[in-house]
């Protein structure tokens, strides 16, 4: 098994994403509803919507000072 971690390739275009470190435990889902969304199988999450307003940014903040894998990202590129 690699352990590289990359991109997910789900993840919608944008600055937050997540990594392939992710261990599907579900904490962003349940901060940040609007923006993620699991895999078929539910095994790993991904970014399903960037955050459209400044609320659901601050509920993404919150879910990468919570994810245990610290596994998602902001690349700091403009939206
Ligand atoms: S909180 Fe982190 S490890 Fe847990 S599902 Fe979300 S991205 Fe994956």
């Amino acid at each position: 098994m690699s352990s590289v971690v990359v991109r997910l390739q789900e993840n919608v275009p944008g600055k937050y994403y997540v990594t392939s470190a992710c261990n599907g435990c579900g904490i962003c889902f349940s901060y940040a509803l609007q923006n993620f969304m699991y895999s078929n199988d539910s095994s790993y999450y991904y970014v399903y919507q960037q955050p459209a307003d400044p609320r659901e940014e601050e509920d993404i903040r919150r879910a990468i000072e919570v994810c245990p894998m610290n596994c998602i990202r902001d690349d700091g590129e403009i939206l």
